[in-house]
Order: structure tokens, then C-alpha cells, then sequence
């Protein structure tokens, strides 16, 4: 693909370091062949293992196309693990060589048998281009031949790697162009969200299309960057959890942005990874007009499970359109999609049940973990632990992830339900609802709250909220009023971490004014 459009358009901007030109499709190619070149030369056979521990950085893009030109496998590993995570990983995985920022990797990690700093005198050598990337031989490689060994965030126990294989990135690549969003050449890719997850791997449909690549130089989110860039380069698209969505949001609305200066920084915003709340995505729309389009996916079919397409978002008009901005959307192309019992039997539309997607996009199963694989995958079908259930149109509506259904009194309460009802409350920014042990009632549902800047929340104001808007036995016992909720480098909230907090403390009632708004704030990790 690389080679395609070195050919088509060699002397293309392909990528930018923040508005810089970084590289044509030209330079790429010949930077990535010329890496593919030495880590063959080094010993480095087809099928072995390199690990990517950096920040978003433009070689991380030369980096994956040079260890996939050499038949290699990349193990791209969250910017935020601690060192003794990421040494797991390199054991566990039986990395060779690694390729690190510095501000990521402050250390050596054992386990390697070379660490290279991207940013140093051996770095700017093993990337110095060939005279002409056409003449390095690309590794062939079968469609089943794992290509990315993804490692699961490991909230249950220890990561897992998944074994994603050329065919699961190609079709992840095609499907974008048919489910998400077409794409020309003058378009632009922005990187913010970590290149180690999906964001990372969207640059295989814009390689595709032979688009721009832009990665700011800041390295991470930075709303008022992002907008600047889209507006020195092109308007952009880029993949975001929703907390970046509202980072976005929240920045058109302090700057006083209309929908048409937001067009003009935004082609399209990709959003997914995590629930995205009703009260936001409705007023990111309203906010930057109709830029949006959901997927859901996870790390065992990346990307691709279902879409909620921009025109979806847009038929206000639709009867159903209320529960339609609630969902997921329909399966994309590639993917056939159930919803099961436990034991993988089919469920009468309508019914909440286990999400099974089979199809293309679906790992060949876990690195070395035959026992995971077999629970993972049935007869083709990935059991995704999501729970949901699908409308007569095919929507997807999710519920929570299995494991974080609350059951209080011999009632299921799905967190989500609560956390879109609590959203509506005025003066709350961010809610997160999980289940505590309660003598009486086996679990207790208990709400932590971030409220908005200078409002005042109260326990009483939001039981009546909540009174008003759904089953009395789904109301949260106990509020906690938090000044974040700890979040993962990929957005997702913390449940665990929140499960454990109240395990320390207990979940006894906290008056919620914004005056003792922060007593134990839950630290967040960032994104
Ligand atoms: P990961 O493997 O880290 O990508 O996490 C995947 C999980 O994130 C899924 O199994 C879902 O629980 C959740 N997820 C992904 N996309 C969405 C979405 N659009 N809405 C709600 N949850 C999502």
C-alpha cells in the first residue's frame, strides 16, 4: 500500500509533525524500506516480535510500515504503562527489539534485546532512507499472519495479547471507506488519541486513499491545537474517545466557535471506545454540527462492529431517532452480529443479552492463551462480553460491559441507564455509576459525580432527578461528589479503580454542594 502510493504520488506531503512537512509518501516509503532493510539485515525474521512504546510521534508511522515491510509483528503498548507492565508484555510477547520516546521509556527495559530512542543519532540511522524503497523486497505474508499484537487494558486480570492478523487490518482499512467515512487524498488524518490503539491503525485506510497524516507536535490532545491545525491544514478527521469529543465541545464553546468555524477545522470526528452519553453527543452536534459518526469495537475486532453514521445522527426527523442517538448504530459491512445467552443460544429481538460479532475483523485468538481463545471465540463467533440488545432495524443499543451490571435486590440495573439519567441533572459534568456490596441489598448502586464549574449539586436534587426520570429501585443509594473520575490513556473510566475506592472508604453518603465538592477526589489518569 505504502509502495502504491509512492508510486502514484511520490512527492505528496504524507505526513506533518504539528504543521510541519515531515515526509511524502516518497519519503516515507523510503524511510520505511530502508528500517525494514536494517531490522531484516539485524536478524529479525518475519513473524518477530518488535514493540512500540511512544507517545504519538511521525515515526511511529514509519516504524509500523517498515516492521510490516519486514513480515514483522508490532506490539503497539499504552504510552501510559508502567514499566514493569510494559516488561511483562516484552516476556510475555518475546519482543526483540523496541522502539521507545524517551519521556515514555525513561529507563531500559529488560527483556529487549535493543532499545532505540526515536528521537537519537541511532534512531536518525536506522531511518536514513534508501536511494529507492522500490528496490527492498516487501515480506510476503499470508492474510492469516498476525500483524498487530494489541494487549487488552487487563482491568480483570493479566493483558491478554490479541492476535490481530493482516486480513483483520485490511478489512478494518476497507470498511472504513463503506461504514465510516469516505476519504480523498486531500484529506487530513489527525492523531491525538494514542497511535497505540485504534487511532493508530486509522492510518491504514488513509494510507489507503493516500491522505495526510498530522501529529501534533504537542503529542497528545490539545483542543486549541487541533483546531488550529485543522484550520492551517485541512479540515480533519480523527478518531476520539468521547472524553476528547467533549475536551473539543467544551473548547468551541469557551471560544465562541459557530458550526461553521468548526467545519472548517473538522472534516469528520470519529467517535467510540467508550459510552457515549446522550446529553453529549447531542450537544457536540448542536455544538460543531453534524462531524460525527460512532463506532463500536474492541480490541479483538478493532474497530469494526457496528457504525451510527452521520446521517443517522443527522434524521432528527426519524421517529426513532431518540433511541437511535442512544446506540451503536448497525453492524458494519464485514461483521454478522447476535445477541446470545451464555451458552452462545440466539435471543428474541429485544432481548438484553451477551454481543457475538463474527466476521473478517475478528482476531485469530489470544497470543500463547488457547484457554482464553476457546472461551473467546465459538464457532467464529467473538463473545465480546458487552451486553445489549438489537432493534427491529438492526440498532445496537449497549447496556455495560457483563462484568459491571449491578444487581441490587434481585434486580439487573445497567450503570448506563443511570449515568445518561444522572447526565441530564443540572450542573453535572460526568457521572459513573457501579455496585458496592450492600448487606441488605447485595449490591447498592452508588453514583460518583463531577459537577460543573461553579454549580451546586445536591444528594436530594439528584434523587429527585432521578425519581422523575426512572424505576425507583434504579436510583443510586449513595452519591460521591469527585473532582475527576480516574480514567485509562485510552478515555475509558476506571470502574474498577471506582469499585476499589469504595472498598477503602465505604460508600456512606456525601452531601454534594459544591463547597465540599473535593474531598477525596479520584485521581484521574489522563488521556
Ligand atoms: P478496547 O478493547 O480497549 O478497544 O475496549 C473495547 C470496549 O470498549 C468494548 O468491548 C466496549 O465495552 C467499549 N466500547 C467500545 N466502543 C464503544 C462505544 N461506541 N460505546 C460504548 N462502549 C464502547
Amino acid at each position: 500500500m505504502l509502495l502504491r502510493q509512492a508510486r502514484l504520488a511520490p512527492g505528496r506531503t504524507a505526513v506533518f509533525n504539528g504543521t510541519e512537512p515531515w515526509a511524502t509518501y516518497g519519503e516515507w516509503a523510503a524511510r520505511s524500506a530502508a528500517l525494514a532493510q536494517r531490522l531484516r539485515d539485524a536478524g529479525l525474521a518475519p513473524g518477530d516480535r518488535v514493540l512500540v512504546f511512544m507517545r504519538n510521534h511521525p515515526r511511529y508511522l514509519e516504524l509500523l510500515w517498515a516492521a510490516w515491510w519486514a513480515g514483522l509483528v508490532v506490539v503497539p503498548v499504552n504510552a501510559k504503562l508502567h514499566a514493569r507492565e510494559v516488561e511483562w508484555i516484552i516476556d510475555d510477547a518475546q519482543a526483540r527489539w523496541g522502539f521507545v520516546t524517551r519521556e515514555v521509556a525513561a529507563e531500559r527495559l529488560a527483556g529487549l534485546e535493543r532499545q532505540i530512542d526515536v528521537e537519537s543519532a541511532e534512531a536518525d540511522a536506522l531511518f536514513a532512507p534508501v536511494r529507492d524503497a522500490f528496490a527492498v523486497p516487501v515480506t510476503e505474508r499470508n492474510a492469516n499472519d498476525v500483524a498487530w499484537l494489541f494487549y487488552t487494558s487487563g482491568t480483570t486480570g493479566r493483558p491478554k495479547g490479541v492476535m490481530i492478523t493482516q486480513r483483520n487490518l485490511m478489512t478494518m482499512g476497507l470498511t472504513y471507506f463503506v461504514d465510516v467515512d469516505p476519504v480523498a487524498a486531500d484529506d487530513a488524518i489527525v492523531y491525538a488519541a494514542p497511535m497505540s490503539h485504534g487511532a493508530g491503525i486509522y492510518a491504514i485506510p488513509h494510507l489507503m486513499a493516500g491522505a495526510r497524516h498530522v501529529v501534533p507536535a504537542s503529542g497528545g490532545v490539545d483542543a486549541a491545537e487541533l483546531f488550529e491545525l485543522g484550520w492551517r491544514l485541512a479540515p480533519l478527521s480523527t478518531f476520539a474517545a468521547p472524553t476528547i469529543v467533549n475536551r473539543l465541545v467544551e473548547h468551541a464553546e469557551q471560544a465562541g466557535l459557530g458550526v461553521e468555524q468548526c467545519a472548517r477545522a473538522f472534516k469528520t470526528i470519529v467517535y467510540g471506545g467508550a459510552p457515549m452519553y446522550v446529553a453529549d453527543i447531542e450537544r457536540a452536534l448542536r455544538v460543531m454540527g453534524p462531524r460525527f459518526v460512532q463506532i463500536y469495537g474492541q480490541g479483538e475486532t478493532p474497530m469494526v462492529g457496528t457504525a451510527l453514521a452521520r446521517a443517522h445522527l443527522a434524521d432528527a426527523s426519524h421517529p426513532r431517532h431518540a433511541e437511535r442517538i442512544a446506540s451503536v448504530g448497525v453492524a458494519q459491512t464485514p461483521v454478522q452480529l447476535r445477541i446470545a445467552d451464555a451458552e452462545g443460544r440466539d435471543l428474541p429481538l429485544g432481548t438484553v443479552g451477551e454481543v457475538l460479532i463474527k466476521g473478517d475483523s475478528v482476531m485469530a485468538g489470544y497470543w500463547r492463551n488457547p484457554q482464553a481463545t476457546a472461551a473467546a471465540l465459538r464457532d467464529g463467533w467473538l463473545f465480546t462480553g458487552d451486553v445489549g440488545c438489537l432493534d427491529a432495524d438492526g440498532f445496537l443499543t449497549l447496556k455495560d460491559r457483563s462484568k459491571d451490571l449491578v444487581i441490587s435486590g434481585g434486580s439487573n440495573i445497567y450503570p448506563r441507564e443511570v449515568e445518561e439519567v444522572l447526565l441530564t441533572a443540572p450542573g453535572v459534568a460526568e457521572a459513573a455509576v457501579v455496585g458496592a456490596p450492600d448487606a441488605k441489598w447485595g449490591e447498592a448502586v452508588v453514583a460518583f459525580i463531577v459537577v460543573q464549574p461553579g454549580a451546586k449539586v445536591t444528594a436530594g436534587a439528584l434523587d429527585a432527578h432521578c425519581l422523575a426520570h426512572m424505576a425507583r429501585f434504579k436510583r443510586p443509594k449513595h452519591y460521591k461528589i469527585v473532582a475527576a473520575l480516574p480514567k485509562n490513556n485510552y478515555g475509558k473510566v476506571l470502574k474498577t479503580a471506582l469499585r476499589e475506592q469504595l472498598a477503602a472508604s465505604g460508600p456512606q453518603e456525601q452531601s454534594a454542594t459544591q463547597a465540599d465538592a473535593h474531598p477525596n477526589p479520584a485521581k484521574p489518569e489522563s488521556t
